[in-house]
């Protein structure tokens, strides 16, 4: 994600911040500033240990994707929570289900262990009394305790709400994808999303709480975000990646000035251009990669100086679905196509755009007939 930071590596993955938590610690010490200045440093300390526990919550969902062949490429921290970003999906709803439980399942280990040293420490009364008069008296570090074990047990709870971008709403969909098939499910599970963000919305605003329509709307979008993207699948499950290669997409040879590509690129919406050789691909170039070494060294260099040899490929029987999982897996915009050994075409952003143009065309489940109809005059 951009303009993050990162700050560790964790069983081989990047965890990273983004610049907005810097606001974490000081809404924390804004909510527990009406207790003094020891008060607000109690409140950032206690919300970057929340936050470190979000992180722990992310690698669980992490570890157990990878232990599935799943590639994780980095944990994000922001104020709304943590986003573990894997590199494909899972393949079925058994392991969907796995790997969302895995997270909630950190905190509920957490709040138990640390509950039981918390019994260990100061016995049962005194954090039951700490969370009562958390927020009214000077925090101890019994409070501290007592609201570790508290966030972990509310951590758990609120992922497990049934409904998509939830934990529980994967938990939820992976049980009904069984009956439903995955995007049907998907589509219940994002309507219970959007149904979460309104009541969350309305409670922000009803209670005076300035954080919670901040979050419904965020859970309203990304559950919308779920329920188009399974439509997306859908279609492009049913297309051959040979079919969706654009014949007339502008290719290069390693020898054309860049000049030329400049010009090319100025007249179509491509962002990424094939370089061949005799009918082999040798190599691509990116709309990018051409504007930054004409403005470095003029026009007259070749492309062959700039393109890029490795790219990621598809065999052109595999359904389009697959080259959009292979482009994301590779971070790549761009991804070649090849059949028996011949290079077909690319497949960027411009192909599964036009193809997903479909979901909306298509958008009442099944293709609209054109039928010869007499012509009325
Ligand atoms: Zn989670």
């Amino acid at each position: 994600m951009g303009g993050s930071l990162k700050v560790a590596r964790v069983a081989g993955i990047d965890l990273k911040v983004h610049w907005s938590f810097v606001l974490v610690p000081v809404l924390g010490a804004l909510q527990w500033g009406g207790l003094g200045t020891r008060g607000a440093l109690f409140g950032a300390v206690l919300m970057l240990l929340i936050f470190g526990f979000v992180a722990l919550h992310e690698l669980g969902h992490s570890l157990v994707a990878r232990a599935f062949g799943i590639p994780v490429k980095d944990i994000t921290l922001m104020p709304l929570g943590g986003i573990a970003l894997l590199g494909k999906k899972p393949k079925t709803p058994g392991q969907e289900l796995l790997i969302a439980l895995a997270g909630p399942a950190v905190n509920v280990v957490l709040a138990l262990g640390l509950g039981w040293v918390g019994v260990e420490l100061f016995g049962v009364e005194a954090l039951e009394r700490a969370v009562q008069a958390a927020r009214v008296e000077q925090p101890t570090e019994v409070t501290l305790w007592a609201m570790v074990i508290t966030s972990n047990v509310a951590l758990a709870v609120f992922n497990m709400i049934p409904a998509l971008p939830m934990d529980g709403g994967r938990v939820l969909r992976a049980f009904l994808a069984w009956f439903l098939g995955f995007e049907k499910a998907t589509k219940l599970a994002a309507s219970l999303g959007r149904l979460l963000a309104v009541g969350l919305g309305v409670l922000g605003l009803v209670g005076g709480n300035p954080l919670l329509p901040i979050i419904a709307v965020f859970i309203f979008f990304a559950a919308g975000a779920e329920a188009r993207d399974a439509s997306v699948t859908r279609v492009l499950e049913g297309i051959r990646a040979a079919d969706a290669v654009n014949p007339y997409a502008p290719r290069f040879q390693p020898a054309t000035t860049l000049g030329e590509a400049m010009q090319a690129l100025i007249f179509t919406p491509y962002s990424a251009f094939a370089v061949e050789h005799f009918g082999r691909l040798v190599g691509v170039v990116t709309r990018e990669q051409v504007m930054a070494a004409v403005n470095e060294w003029g026009a007259h260099g070749y492309v062959a100086g700039v393109m890029e040899r490795q790219v990621p490929t598809v065999d052109g029987r595999e359904p389009l679905e697959a080259a959009r999982q292979k482009m994301n897996e590779a971070l790549s915009p761009f991804v070649a196509v090849l059949q028996d050994g011949l290079f077909l075409g690319l497949i960027t952003e411009v192909e599964l755009a036009q193809q997903a143009q479909w979901v909306d065309a298509l958008k009442s489940g099944q293709p609209r007939r054109r039928e010869a109809r007499p012509v009325e005059r």
